[in-house]
């Protein structure tokens, strides 16, 4: 299983909440910055480049494999 960071370039990738389209670099845990602040996820537990998947990353990824991101 390949984790691709979402560090490297300006990727879009869809929130894992409400499916909107972010720049990688903006996500927090998989969340669009809107959806991180109502999940609580900003102030309390700051994306510092954790290192591993977590519940989160899970879904994120189910999110992008069953999604069609084209374009
Ligand atoms: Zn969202």
């Amino acid at each position: 299983m390949v984790i691709t960071h979402p560090a490297a370039g300006s990727r879009w990738v869809r929130c894992a909440r409400c499916g909107k389209k972010t720049r990688a670099e903006r996500l927090v845990k998989g969340f669009g910055r809107d959806c991180a602040t109502f999940l609580g996820l900003i102030g309390s537990a700051p994306d510092t480049g954790q290192d591993g998947p977590d519940l989160f990353d899970a879904l994120a990824e189910q999110r992008q494999e069953t999604g069609s991101a084209g374009a």
